[in-house]
């Protein structure tokens, strides 16, 4: 499950010694096993596991075998390890929100999965029991609604804000803060481990346009984190190539919005080295037919933008943070 490009260039962290410049080791590891928002598939689902735990969580399941056998694939995971064993190495279940490209790989892969936590905002999980695990479109694989229930999956509600919830066997703890994603209730889920803090965003819209507080609340959360160099990095979307009237954002960002939001941030911080170097990893692009493609038109407008670290996540590739 680790065999990362950080260990092909175990060299470099002594380089950057000489030179004075050692980032701090890795901690957690992230597959991308969904990339897409909506219509292609896969979609929105990233495998985390903090380094040196035996297991790890799913940051959203819009895919979850159908990704996994394309990471298995690339080499992501170790050669002899089955899909099985490596859907039996996730423990939890965090989900951003109950719209289908966050969580029908969650769906679909249940009668194959092993028992695991689903963690969430209240809202999220009694979704996820009323319209998915409820008889009539799913069987009840969870331990809430139409009986009889199967209790494969153990919906824990999150409180908003916190206190950090432990994940066992993980290495990890997560708190749950609250986004509003056209009106929806979405989650940005802070991840932390002894070593350092992930940031993972489910979709959201800016608050000027949400008429909201949500992300200036977590960017407040978060910014001590960033100031402490403890965050390795924040996974957001950005959905949309500008420009796009506020009124047809439905909830989502664009590179211009997403760069207003991180100036927000990067005020609270107060340190621009430390924003500079911390990586954006952006995700749930929608795809498009045309010429250029979204994603071509998101990574040169966000490179346009420039001042932070944008990422674009890739389908099926591994990243240390
Ligand atoms: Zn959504």
């Amino acid at each position: 499950m680790r065999r990362h490009w950080a260990h092909r260039l175990a060299w470099l962290p002594a380089l950057l010694l000489l030179t004075g410049a050692a980032p701090p080791p890795a901690a957690f590891d992230l597959v991308a096993l969904g990339v897409n928002g909506g219509v292609e598939e896969p979609t929105s689902a990233y495998h985390i596991t903090a380094r040196g735990a035996s297991s790890g969580v799913m940051c959203d399941v819009g895919t979850l075998a159908g990704g996994m056998d394309q990471a298995r694939r690339r080499g992501r995971y170790p050669r002899a390890a089955s899909r099985e064993a490596v859907m039996a190495s996730i423990s939890a279940y965090l989900v951003t929100h109950a719209h289908l490209d966050h969580v029908a790989g969650l769906v679909l892969a249940s009668p194959n999965d092993t028992k695991k936590d689903i963690l969430a905002l209240p809202a999220v999980n009694q979704a996820l029991a009323d319209h998915y695990f409820n008889w009539t479109t799913w069987p009840n694989m969870g331990d809430r609604g139409a009986s009889p229930r199967l209790g494969q999956y153990h919906y824990r509600d999150l409180e908003p804000g916190g206190p950090p919830t432990p994940m066992a066997g993980t290495g990890m703890s997560v708190t749950a803060y609250r986004l509003s994603h056209g009106g929806a209730t979405s989650t940005a889920f802070l991840l932390e481990s002894p070593s350092g803090a992930l940031l993972c965003l489910g979709d959201t819209g800016p608050d000027a346009v949400e008429g909201s507080k949500n992300l200036n609340e977590l960017w407040r959360a978060v910014a001590p984190l960033v100031r402490q160099g403890r965050l390795r990095g924040i996974l957001i979307e950005a959905s949309y190539p500008d420009p796009v009237p506020d009124a047809r954002l439905y909830g989502h960002l664009t590179p211009s919005w997403l760069d207003k939001e991180l100036q927000v941030l990067r005020r609270l911080v107060g340190d621009d080295a430390r924003m500079k170097a911390l990586p954006i990893l952006v995700t749930h692009i929608k795809p498009s037919q045309g010429s250029p493609s979204s994603r071509e038109a998101i990574g040169r407008q966000l490179k346009d933008l420039g001042f932070f670290h944008y990422i674009l996540l890739e389908q099926g590739r591994d990243y240390a943070l």
